[in-house]
């Protein structure tokens, strides 16, 4: 590669870079719009419920059928919340080349096929990122015992045959 080409090389890696940023911000600040709706509900039925007791010690809360309603809706309104927000971390993890495993929560490049530390294999392959693969911050690295694959110092398992560290 010459080093006009390099140089245009590097100019493009730090215009994608740029351009993750942005996505990831604007899924950070959909997360914080929805939690914010989230609070609000909570706030909603916080007060339907208030408002539904009386003074009397010891009183039940008397929410009638249509306040019931209203409350059970805020509920599903939250949920709905809840899963998008799930769904937009991991775009945000995407976006970093990470994926965190189902099994026990811990994040992986998304290239892996088997979890680094509990072993747990991932179903989808996802295409290796060559820019994201270069960049990685894995600073002391190691070999797979088995089949040689570049490993972080931590992991436990190997990502690309999954053979667990002797
Ligand atoms: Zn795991
Ligand atoms: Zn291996």
């Amino acid at each position: 590669m010459s080093f006009f080409d390099k140089m245009k090389k590097g100019v493009s890696d730090a215009g994608s870079k740029a351009k993750t940023l942005v996505e990831v911000n604007k899924f950070r600040l959909n997360i914080q719009s929805l939690e914010a709706e989230i609070q609000d509900r909570y706030k909603r039925i916080g007060q339907s419920v208030f408002q539904s007791t009386s003074d009397e010690l010891g009183a039940e809360p008397a929410i009638d059928q249509k306040e019931k309603v209203v409350v059970l809706t805020l509920c599903q309104e939250i949920r709905a919340r809840q899963q998008e927000i799930v769904e937009l971390n991991k775009k945000i993890l995407e976006l970093n080349n990470q994926k965190s495993c189902d099994k026990c929560g811990r994040l992986n490049q998304t290239e892996v096929r088997f979890c680094s530390d509990c072993g747990h294999e991932f179903i989808q392959v996802v295409t290796i990122d060559v820019v994201a693969a270069q960049t990685a911050t894995e600073s002391d690295v190691i070999s797979c015992w088995k089949c040689h694959e570049p490993l972080g110092q931590s992991v436990r398992f190997c990502g690309k045959c999954g053979t667990a560290r002797p």
